[in-house]
């Protein structure tokens, strides 16, 4: 299947529908779902310091590379810089903290969780703990800075970004693509769990609208909510630790969306976040009060 091509190139992942798993899951929990997504034939693997469970997923991941599932080179592992770690001489101890508790000898993919400072990323690249580097939640103005900078060596790879129906990003997507850079959708579903829900928040997978168009496919609303990104050329990182929905997820190589579809879904923007960030909202930094 597609994710068992291997290969460092993210874009190239993308251009062959590697889909991943996330991995925001109990403690106790997350390595037994790590082992039951390898297998089911999940390769990549969306984790962070923040997550508080890398030493868990390195475990389910050593587990299948014992067991000969899978080799290193067949995963693609992202981690992510907290920014606490920003201070030029912390960046090479948090990445090298990730890969102890992951039991990796490197990174594909390493982000800056957030937008305060990207420092000493590229040194990561030079000294071989991480095949690219990455930024996430940054919009164009931050992009265009980071891409200005005097001296840049690696233009971030990837920028890991909120994006679902309504929240379609479209001006950010363009723009990220046309600068080489790829998109990963995060929160693709709503994040219908996160504790800071609102009780007058809209909830992506019950809206009638995506049921309807999930009905005409035989799919559920949460299938056609990560194919929707498949054919926008974006990854896209569902979380569960759920195997009915890790199994469910995956499903999602055997149907298209018609254009019309992705027209109508596209039409349901509205700009609504579920990841808003607020403690950092007086950063100046703070990168969601741009247009994109
Ligand atoms: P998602 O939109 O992926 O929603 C996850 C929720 O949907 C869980 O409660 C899960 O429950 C449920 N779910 C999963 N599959 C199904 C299904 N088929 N049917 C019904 N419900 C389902 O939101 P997240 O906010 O968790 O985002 C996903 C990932 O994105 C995170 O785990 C993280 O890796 C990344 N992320 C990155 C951020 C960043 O700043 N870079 C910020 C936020 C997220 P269950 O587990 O019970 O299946």
């Amino acid at each position: 299947m597609h994710s068992k091509k291997r290969t460092h190139s993210y874009r190239k992942i993308l251009a062959v529908s590697t889909y991943c798993i996330v991995l925001m899951a109990p403690p106790g929990k997350v390595e037994e779902v790590v082992k039951f997504a390898i297998d089911i034939g999940y390769r990549h693997f969306d984790c962070a310091s923040l997550y508080k469970n890398e030493s868990e997923i390195g475990d389910g991941i050593q587990q299948k590379i014992k067991e000969g599932v899978v080799k290193r080179e067949d995963l693609f592992v992202v981690s992510k810089l907290w920014c606490t770690f920003h201070e030029r001489s912390l960046v090479k101890g948090a990445c090298q903290t990730s890969l102890a508790a992951l039991k990796l000898d490197y990174l594909d993919l390493y982000l800056i969780h957030f937008p305060m400072g990207f420092k000493a990323m590229e040194e990561l690249v030079d000294a071989g703990l991480v095949k690219a580097i990455g930024i996430s939640n940054f919009n164009h103005k931050q992009i265009e800075r980071l891409l200005t900078k005097p001296g840049l060596k690696f233009k971030p790879a990837n920028n890991q970004i909120e994006c679902h129906p309504y929240l379609t990003q479209e001006k950010l997507i363009k723009y990220c693509q046309s600068k080489g850079i790829s998109v990963t959708a995060y929160s693709p579903l709503g994040s219908p769990a996160r504790p800071w829900a609102n009780p007058g928040d809209p909830t992506l997978l019950e809206d009638p609208k995506i049921k309807e168009i999930a009905a005409k496919h035989s799919k559920t609303s949460a299938q056609v909510l990560i194919r929707f990104h498949i054919q926008r050329n974006v990854a896209v990182i569902p979380k569960s630790d759920k195997p009915h929905h890790i199994e469910e997820n995956f499903k999602v190589f055997d149907f298209e969306l018609t254009n019309e579809e992705m027209e109508t879904i596209l039409s349901f923007n509205r700009n609504w976040r579920a990841v808003e960030m607020l403690m950092a909202v007086n950063h100046k930094e703070y990168p969601f009060k741009e247009d994109y």
